[in-house]
């Protein structure tokens, strides 16, 4: 992918940035997972991949003093995941950065063409009205707000071109269920233990992940009594999730009240790539001993072993599949030519001087894993740009 980056979209660097993975691993020590740790959902995954003969591996997080509590999701109660809090946000303050909590930046200032600051909003509470702010920016201005943030605050700013705003890649996804005769009590492992990247040809990425009830008793098949019944059998529950690495493409707009306005529409063609992920990850379930599968799809409630052929050969329609995104991206997308995308290869927006993105916007298609190290790599990227950049003096051209 980051070939096809370097060479479609004039992101020369994106073919280097194993110095930043590296740096950013050992910033959040990333490590492998070690398979006796995973839980037994993850194992399960791992023996169905093996009996078929499909690649895939341990998944390697950031996350060194877990005590496998399955919890993720909703945030890990003794900050073993190094996440920004307890990682990157310390060391910029070790370093003089100042953080603002609780504050929404609602426009980005332009003066002569070139950005010099920022206005922003305090929301009011019982004790204090609102109020508003502006930050002068001393070199540049590096909007950072996400794929959905960042578009609605440049097209607030009335900034950027038609790029801003196109081109959102979500990663669609779903849970395949499985019920497995042998206890697999899935809560005493890691909530993403193992992924199979076999069919990454496909665009299809298998990972197996299982959430606290709170959040996984979503996908468990039926309502009422049936619902509970399923939710009463949890402990024979596992679950692969299924990423696809979309080419559909969605759009993020701002609205005249100023709320944000998101419209995606997955394609056939896409959709039929989740519904042969969904088969792959029943016979990764099936190979590892399951009874039946559950595919959350409309329609299609249980799956046994002689039923994957005829599932795959169905006509499934995008609507009949039950999706959720987790990786918004490309909405203010890098491309060297202005015509295709928001950014130039260093980061800083087409037609005006001194802004920079550094966020998953960036990111001229879908990623295909998840995104975390890329952002990041990317961010730094950007970083090394925007320093570079402070440190020359102005140009005619950077020139208010
Ligand atoms: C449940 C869940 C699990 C995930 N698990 C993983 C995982 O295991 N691995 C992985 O790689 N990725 C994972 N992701 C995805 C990952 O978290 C995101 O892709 C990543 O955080 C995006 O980074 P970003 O910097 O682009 O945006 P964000 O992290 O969304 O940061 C943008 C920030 O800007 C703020 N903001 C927006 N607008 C404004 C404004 N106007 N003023 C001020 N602030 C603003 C937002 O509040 C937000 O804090 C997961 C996501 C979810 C939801
Ligand atoms: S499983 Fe997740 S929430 Fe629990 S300790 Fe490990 S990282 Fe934290």
């Amino acid at each position: 992918m980051l070939d096809d980056w370097a060479a479609g979209f004039g992101i020369d660097w994106a073919r280097d940035l194993e110095g930043d993975f590296a740096e950013a691993e050992d910033m959040l020590r990333v490590q492998r997972l070690d398979p006796e740790r995973m839980g037994r959902n993850g194992q399960l995954a791992m023996e169905g991949a093996a009996a078929l003969g499909v690649s895939g591996g341990p998944i390697a997080r950031n996350a060194g003093a877990c005590v496998q509590c399955s919890s993720c999701p909703l945030g890990c109660p003794i900050d073993a995941k190094r996440g920004m809090h307890v990682s990157y946000l310390p060391r910029a303050v070790a370093a003089g950065a100042r953080l603002r909590a609780g504050v929404e930046v609602r426009r980005v200032l332009v003066e002569g063409g070139r950005a010099v600051g920022v206005e922003c909003r305090v929301a009011g509470d019982g004790n204090r009205p609102a109020s508003t702010f502006t930050v002068r920016a001393r070199h540049a201005v590096v909007v950072a707000a996400g794929a959905f943030g960042t578009p609605q605050l440049l097209s607030r700013s009335g900034l950027g071109n038609d790029a801003v705003g196109a081109n959102l890649h979500i990663h669609p996804a779903c849970w395949v269920g499985a019920r497995y005769p042998e206890e697999v009590r899935g809560w005493e492992g890691v909530m993403q233990s193992y992924y199979v990247d076999g069919w990454e040809a496909q665009g299809i990425l298998l990972e197996a992940t299982f959430t606290p009830l709170a959040f996984g008793g979503a996908w468990l098949v039926g309502s009422g009594a049936e619902h509970q019944r399923a939710m009463l059998d949890y402990p024979h529950m596992g679950s692969i999730g299924v990423q696809l690495t979309d080419r559909s493409a969605g759009r993020v707009r701002g609205a005249g009240d100023g709320s944000l306005r998101i419209s995606y529409g997955l394609d056939r063609a896409d959709a039929a790539r989740v519904v042969f992920g969904i088969a792959r990850a029943a016979e990764v379930h099936f190979a590892a001993g399951a009874a039946e599968v559950y595919p959350n799809v409309a329609g299609v409630k249980v799956l046994r072993p002689d039923d994957v052929a005829s599932f795959e050969a169905a006509r499934i329609k995008p609507a009949d599949l039950r999706l959720e995104g987790f990786h918004p991206m490309g909405t203010a997308r890098i491309a060297a030519d202005p015509r295709q995308g928001a950014c130039a290869p260093d980061g800083s927006l087409h037609g005006t001087a001194g802004l920079y993105v550094a966020d998953a916007s960036l990111f001229p298609t879908a990623l295909g894993v998840n995104p975390m190290m890329t952002i990041i790599a990317f961010a730094k990227q950007v970083g090394r740009r925007v320093a570079g950049a402070a440190e020359r003096p102005l140009s005619a051209v950077d020139r208010p």
